[in-house]
């Protein structure tokens, strides 16, 4: 047997024993799905949203008796009539074989828009896979059409939960959003500090969202849409990764 097929086992073997502390325990039965490439660092991608919304509410952090719902519906393409949960995961799809050409392990916390993980659950299954960062893509809604341009948020120093990983996922996001700008042209309207998302406060390593642009903006959401644009995000958002680990 070829080293490379006894880790290819090995790794199998550990993927199983994930699956398994998930099914002997109350928590989710739900663990997420980690490539089969063992290979450098591991990151985890979070594709925003799911088909349906669950509006069920579960606690913003750990401990905290402020309740939110478990996953929201998300926006969508005005000009184009795409959900945001087809566009995150689309995005997903393509940063997972970038990164993993790249020599990442990627974990995903979905593969389909049938689904329903929350975004509690989607941190806790990032943490279950030993993910080192969390990249959870989303694109943005504004009342007004004018508003364009891409926004990364972190958790504050002041956050309850995660203020340890407050200056890592900052460093990410800055990161992240350089990469991505530098390589789509989209504006970059900075790193946003937020204390109120669910899937940050229950995180357990650095953790960005990147909001990818407004779906309510005609030029985003056309420019989002178009595979040789798409192809550029995944370049920008992998870049963004090697910077931050120091590639
Ligand atoms: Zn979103």
């Amino acid at each position: 047997m070829s080293v490379k097929k006894s880790v290819l086992i090995g790794f199998a073997a550990a993927i199983l024993l994930i699956v398994a502390a998930f099914a002997g325990s109350a928590v989710p039965a739900y663990a997420a799905e980690v490539s089969a490439v063992p290979a450098g660092h591991i990151v985890c991608i979070d594709p925003g949203h799911q088909s349906r919304g669950d509006n069920t509410p579960e606690p913003n952090g750990p401990g905290s008796s402020v309740m939110k719902a478990r996953v929201t519906g998300g926006t969508h393409g005005t000009t184009t009539g795409v959900y945001e949960y087809q566009l995150t995961l689309n995005v997903a799809l393509q940063l997972q074989a970038e990164l993993q050409k790249r020599g990442y392990t990627v974990v995903m916390t979905r593969t389909t828009h049938d689904v329903n993980i929350s975004n509690m659950e989607r941190a806790q299954a990032a943490a279950a896979a030993g993910a080192e960062i969390t990249i959870r893509l989303h694109a943005d809604g504004a009342g007004s059409p004018a508003a364009s341009g891409a926004t990364a948020l972190a958790p504050s120093a002041a956050n309850p939960y995660v203020s340890a990983l407050a200056a890592p996922s900052q460093l990410l996001s800055q990161d992240i959003l350089a990469g991505y700008c530098n390589a789509t042209g989209m504006k970059n309207r900075g790193v946003q500090l937020s204390d109120t998302m669910t899937g940050i406060n229950w995180c357990k390593m650095p953790v960005t969202i990147l909001e990818m642009g407004f779906m309510t903006n005609p030029s985003d959401d056309v420019n989002m849409e178009n595979p040789a644009y798409q192809a550029s995000m995944v370049t920008g958002i992998a870049n963004g990764v090697d910077l931050y680990f120091g590639k």
